[in-house]
């Protein structure tokens, strides 16, 4: 009933086309945004499932690396009408999305984290996408959700640093929040992959806490 009051009043409209579906990105839009074809993280090698390569596997970078969507156009465009909008339901549907384009991987003893924004980041904007992203991949799979990082310096915008100058900035970034993660399978959420380096510096921490494996997720990249 509720449900339906709020449907009247305020109408959920696809954010691309306008077309009334209760969906910020409906079924046919979702269909014309470009996918990406999965690649190891490091080398770019095909992977049907983005697992990275042995020949690139250390200890300190990510299994593998999976995001559905390629950041161009129509998705860039949802992200920036959603800051207009209500950005939170818009992540939720997003991550409806991501969650039922995942592939068939074995998850079944994985954990769900999330990449963390600073705390003064998250109260200005009220959510943590990437968590939000996370709790609908949890919905879907029933996979346990937990905050494992927090972020322990205010970092500058990514895009408008040199490659070095983000390496530094992102230099002890995170910290986990538990002593040690012995052997944990994790699924580490982020929105947006461009450079890599946040999820690359959050593996590091994740797998030097004693993190088995990390796979991470995100709903699109421009790699
Ligand atoms: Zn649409
Ligand atoms: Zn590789």
């Amino acid at each position: 009933m509720f449900e339906t009051l709020l449907q009247i009043f305020f109408p959920i409209t696809c954010l691309l086309c306008k077309n009334s579906e209760r969906n910020y990105l409906c079924d046919h839009c979702d269909r014309k945004l470009p996918r990406r074809e999965q690649a190891c993280l490091i080398c770019q090698r095909k992977s049907a499932i983005g697992t990275t390569c042995f020949t690139c596997i250390n200890a300190t970078i990510p299994d593998g690396f999976y995001a559905p969507y390629t950041y161009r156009s129509g998705l860039k465009t949802i992200i920036n009408r959603a800051k207009r909008s209500d950005s939170e339901r818009v992540f939720e549907n997003l991550g409806s999305r991501l969650a039922a384009s995942l592939p068939e991987m074995n998850l079944t003893d994985y954990v769900l984290t999330a990449i963390p924004l600073h705390k003064s980041k998250y109260r200005a904007r009220g959510f943590n996408q990437s968590e939000v992203l996370a709790n609908q991949i949890s919905l879907r799979t029933n996979l346990r959700y937990e905050r494992l990082l927090s972020r322990t310096k205010k970092t500058q915008e990514q895009k408008k640093l040199s490659l070095k100058a983000r390496n530094e900035n992102l230099k002890d970034a995170f910290k986990v929040t538990k002593s040690n993660l012995n052997g944990l399978k994790i699924l580490l959420i982020d929105d947006i992959v461009t450079t890599g380096a946040s999820t690359l510096s959050a593996t590091r921490v994740l797998k030097a806490a004693g993190a088995k494996k990390v796979i991470i997720l995100a709903l699109a990249s421009d790699r």
